[in-house]
């Protein structure tokens, strides 16, 4: 520490004599001492013996003292803890290199951050302090979050990333450098979709353009390269968007997580369903082959009793064929591989000839038809079949105490739409959604007496979405169910 000049001369201010250049000169620092005190920054002036000179109204509440208390009585006298801070230090270089000098200092009996200016002046230094405890604070709380974030995205299991708007990678938690072997250098930007499986490469770009234009969230599931071990995993993809004040979107948070257990889990189930369906027609076809055999055989011996038995062996093979048939349809859906014929097809005759078929084997509804339509489309007859069929076989099976199903038939323009209308049990909003999904079924104690598999709904829209169509649900619980299919015409 440099000593400190007790005897830095002080040099007193001189008037000219001049009764107008002085009453201009007291006007002139008048107004000046105006100004001063207008600042929202603490403004004093000390002599080189360390004592007061001068203070703004700000300097005067950060020292909690007046002027008059202060001026002419030394620094170190109400404020000792000063010699401590760098101010003294900076004071005494300013003064000796002549140059000004910032410092940056928290004030504790203020509890206060402090930006201090320090000018050379004639007679000492003048002190301009600007409070910056906010900023100071400001920068302290975002210094704590980002290491609170970076302690939660590296305590997690999942790879975590984030993008900036326009979707280039700016940041990657440990997991994901552990798992690709790679740097920031190599993955930043685009260089993570070199990592993904060629086959889901153009997928995943199309669903992350899609959610970078929309802004909406994006969820895929993707497989990454490992490069240590070359083994692709799958992962689940998900990313928000996160918005400024104004909705503006600033950044995407990401995360992988890793499902490939899942997935192989799923791919067994998908397995087992599709050769248990396969396993299952051949003895149902014996079956039904040899009842009907058997039927024709008890008929010639005029054995009535015995057909009404092989009638209800009939009945229950029939249920086991639709189950397995349905069962094999979800397998081939799962792999791609259902197929479907391309041929002219009536579409009103269609939904004609379902109706009276579904009429023909139920009692407890009368199925109306209503209004029309004309034109024909190209597609699979007997697919669009079933998905009448299940239609209206559901739309009995969920109205048990109503006795009555509205089919309508309308055309818009170059589309036919088709609306199969219960008045029973109706469907929950929050299911209304699910479905169309694979095995999802609306459980609760109402519907648990209704027995099914979850498998019809599916099937129809997979089958609806190939011939480009479209199939909507609008439900009232209690009230009943409108199912509407779209289709365009060709
Ligand atoms: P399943 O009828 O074999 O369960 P679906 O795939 O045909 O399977 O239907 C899925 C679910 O949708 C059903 O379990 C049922 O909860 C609900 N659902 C379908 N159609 C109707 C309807 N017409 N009325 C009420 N609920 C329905």
């Amino acid at each position: 520490m440099m000593p400190i000049h007790e005897d830095w001369s002080s040099e007193k201010p001189v008037f000219s004599g001049n009764a107008d250049i002085d009453a201009n000169l007291y006007e002139h620092n008048r107004q000046i001492t105006f100004l001063l005190d207008t600042l929202n920054d603490a403004v004093f002036v000390i002599d080189r013996q360390w004592n007061f000179t001068y203070l703004n109204r700000q300097a005067e509440k950060l020292m909690g003292k007046g002027r008059t208390d202060l001026i002419g009585t030394i620094i170190w006298r109400y404020f000792p803890e000063a010699t401590d801070l760098a101010f003294r230090a900076t004071a005494q270089q300013v003064i000796q290199e002549n140059q000004p000098a910032t410092f940056e200092a928290f004030y504790e009996p203020l509890a206060k951050w402090f930006e201090n200016r320090i000018f050379p002046t004639q007679d000492g230094v003048t002190v301009v302090a600007h409070d910056i405890t906010e900023r100071k604070r400001a920068a302290e709380r975002l210094k704590q979050s980002e290491q609170d974030f970076q302690t939660l995205a590296e305590s997690i299991p999942q790879m975590v990333w984030i993008t900036r708007a326009d979707g280039y990678h700016e940041y990657f938690n440990q997991h994901w450098y552990d798992y690709t072997r790679s740097t920031l250098e190599q993955t930043r930007g685009e260089g993570w979709i070199h990592l993904l499986h060629p086959d889901d490469y153009e997928r995943t770009i199309n669903v992350w353009q899609h959610s970078l234009q929309t802004g909406e969230p994006y969820d895929i599931e993707y497989r990454f390269r490992n490069v240590q071990t070359g083994e692709y995993r799958w992962f689940l993809g998900r990313a928000l968007a996160v918005r400024d004040d104004k909705g503006t979107i600033i950044k995407w948070f990401g995360t992988c997580t890793d499902i490939n257990e899942q997935k192989k889990l799923e791919q067994r189930k998908d397995e087992f369903i599709s050769i248990a369906s396969h396993e299952l027609k051949t003895p149902i076809t014996t079956i039904k082959a040899l009842a009907q055999l058997l039927k024709r055989k008890l008929e010639r011996q005029g054995l009535p009793e015995h057909v009404a038995s092989i009638a209800k062996i009939e009945t229950s093979v029939n249920k086991l064929t639709r189950l397995a048939d349905d069962l094999l349809d979800v397998s081939k859906i799962q792999a791609g591989r259902l197929n479907y014929a391309e041929e002219r097809v009536d579409i009103v005759a269609l939904v004609r000839e379902s109706v009276e078929t579904m009429q023909q084997t139920n009692t407890t509804h009368t199925i109306v038809l209503h209004g029309t339509a004309t034109g024909s489309l190209t597609g699979d007859g007997d697919r669009l079949g079933q998905v009448f069929m299940n239609l209206l076989s559901n739309a009995v099976k969920y109205s048990p105490l109503a006795d009555k199903v509205d089919v309508w038939l309308e055309q818009m323009e170059k589309q036919v739409l088709i609306r199969v209308q219960d008045y029973g049990v109706g469907i929950p909003q929050e299911h209304q959604s699910q479905i169309f999904e694979r095995f999802y079924r609306v459980y609760d104690q109402k519907n648990m007496a209704f027995p099914g598999l979850g498998m019809g709904l599916y099937i129809a829209s997979e089958i609806v979405k190939r011939h480009n169509g479209d199939i909507t649900v609008s439900s009232e619980e209690g009230v009943g169910t409108i199912f509407t299919v779209s289709l365009p015409l060709a």
